[in-house]
């Protein structure tokens, strides 16, 4: 299959997946969008309202905050690959629990293998814990650093802002700084290697 196949299949594995209690309240699974050739790759938390609505990630409040971002860091939103850990709406917009994390994974990692992008740009807490299981967000945001042959970027997430006004100067800066970032990435050192021990899922996440 060709990476565009692949994508699409997932879509199609995403609005028919059973594996957590979220499908019980799916309207739209929000499997993603963009090319499956794109060279950068946002991984946010998970689709809220709007999104489950649309089956489109990052729409709403938070796809037009979203959007003014990226125009900061020059990139199109068509040239990029937008996607979530958990690919339907967790009620209430709470965050995801272990388990649909644990779930959702399987699609996930079948994207990042498709598109092999050179970087990817985690937003917000969930998804740099893929990555970075025991790091704040305020201690690594916007420090591209290397984990498992991938090249990570990690950010706070938009919809965070929309809640925090406070976020929103240290997001601007980081967006607006995302295109030398990700030329940096390229030299970016190792995370430090993980213990068996600290590769369990965290059981709970800071804010911050
Ligand atoms: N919308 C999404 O699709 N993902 C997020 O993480 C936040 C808003």
């Amino acid at each position: 299959m060709t990476p565009e196949e692949i994508l699409n299949q997932i879509a199609i594995e995403v609005n028919e997946c059973n594996r957590c209690e979220l499908h019980y309240s799916r309207k739209n699974g929000v499997a993603g969008e963009g090319p499956a050739n794109a060279e950068i790759m946002f991984v946010g938390e998970s689709p809220g309202f709007h999104e489950n609505e649309q089956g489109r990630p990052f729409v709403g409040a938070s796809g037009r905050y979203f959007d003014e971002l990226l125009a900061l860091s020059s990139l199109k939103r068509t040239a990029v690959f937008l996607g979530n850990v958990v690919k339907c709406r967790p009620p209430t917009n709470r965050d995801p629990q272990t388990e649909e994390l644990a779930a959702c994974n399987f699609f996930l990692d079948r994207q990042i293998q498709a598109i092999k992008p050179r970087v990817i740009v985690t937003l917000g807490r969930f998804s740099m814990a893929k990555y970075f299981p025991h790091a704040k967000i305020s201690e690594i945001h916007g420090q591209p650093m290397r984990v498992r042959g991938s090249l990570i970027i990690p950010m706070y997430n938009p919809a965070a802002a929309l809640h925090l006004p406070s976020l929103k100067s240290t997001l601007e800066t980081d967006f607006a700084q995302l295109p030398e970032l990700i030329t940096a990435a390229a030299d970016a050192p190792e995370y430090a290697v993980e213990t068996p021990e600290e590769k369990e899922p965290p059981k709970q996440l800071s804010m911050f």
